[in-house]
C-alpha cells in the first residue's frame, strides 16, 4: 500500500494546485486487493504524507495508520462494493457543485462526456459522511465514470488513482462548458444518435499509410 499512500499525496497536492479542492475539502482512496488507502480526516490536501493516510479494509476497519479516515470513507468503500474501481476521487470543485446544486444530471453537449459515461447524474442529497449519500452516490455511478452530489460535489471512479484524477478534471471542464453555455444561450444537447456515432468514429479511426520510399 506504500506505493498507493504516496500516490494520495501527488494527487491530493495536484488537486489542490489546480482549485479542485480548497483545504480539507476532497478526498481521495485507492484499493488494491481487500486493502483501501483514503486521505484522513482534517488534513489539507496539499500537506499529506504517505503515513497520514489510514489503511481500511473493505468493511472499513483501520489496518494501519494513526489519524481518522475521511468522512466520507463510506461513500469510498461503497462504490469500491459496487463497481470495478480501483480508486475514487471527491472533491468540491466548483462547477461540479454548481451544478449540482442547481440540476438533476449534467446534459451531454460535448462528446468527451462519453469518457464519463454520457449524462452524468445527480445523486440525491443527504447529510455527507452517512450511509444515505454512500448508496445514492453507489446509484447514481451505475454504469458511468463520475456522479455529481446535490448541493455538495462531484465523485469520479477509475481504475487508477491517475484515471480517477483524470475524470474528475474533465468532470469539472464539462461542467464549466455547460454553465457557460447556460450564460450564452440554450446548450444544444448530443442525440443519442450523435454519440453512437462517436462511438462508432472512435473504434475507427482513420487510417494514414506511410508513403513508400522512392526507388
Ligand atoms: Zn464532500
Amino acid at each position: 500500500m506504500e506505493e498507493l499512500r504516496r500516490q494520495l499525496c501527488e494527487y491530493g497536492r495536484r488537486a489542490a494546485d489546480l482549485g479542485l479542492v480548497i483545504g480539507t475539502s476532497g478526498n481521495l482512496s485507492a484499493r488494491d486487493g481487500d486493502l483501501v488507502a483514503v486521505t484522513p480526516s482534517g488534513v489539507p490536501l496539499d500537506r499529506l504524507r504517505p503515513e497520514d493516510c489510514p489503511v481500511l479494509d473493505l468493511e472499513g476497519f483501520i489496518v494501519e495508520g494513526d489519524l481518522a479516515p475521511s468522512s466520507e470513507t463510506p461513500t469510498h468503500l461503497a462504490v469500491y462494493a459496487a463497481t470495478g474501481a480501483q480508486a475514487v476521487v471527491h472533491t468540491h470543485s466548483v462547477f461540479a457543485t454548481v451544478v449540482a446544486s442547481t440540476m438533476t444530471e449534467l446534459p451531454p453537449i460535448h462528446y468527451n462526456s462519453l469518457l464519463l459515461g454520457g449524462a452524468v447524474r445527480v445523486a440525491a442529497y443527504a447529510t455527507y459522511g452517512t450511509p444515505e449519500l454512500a448508496a445514492a452516490v453507489r446509484e447514481a455511478l451505475t454504469g458511468k465514470q463520475a456522479a455529481l452530489m446535490a448541493n455538495h460535489g462531484g465523485i469520479t471512479i477509475g481504475t487508477s488513482l491517475e484515471k480517477a484524477f483524470e475524470a474528475t478534471r474533465l468532470l469539472e471542464w464539462l461542467c464549466e462548458v455547460y454553465v457557460r453555455a447556460l450564460g450564452v444561450g440554450t446548450p444544444a444537447v448530443l442525440t443519442e444518435a450523435q454519440l453512437a456515432d462517436v462511438i462508432t468514429r472512435a473504434f475507427t479511426p482513420p487510417e494514414h499509410p506511410r508513403r513508400p520510399p522512392f526507388a
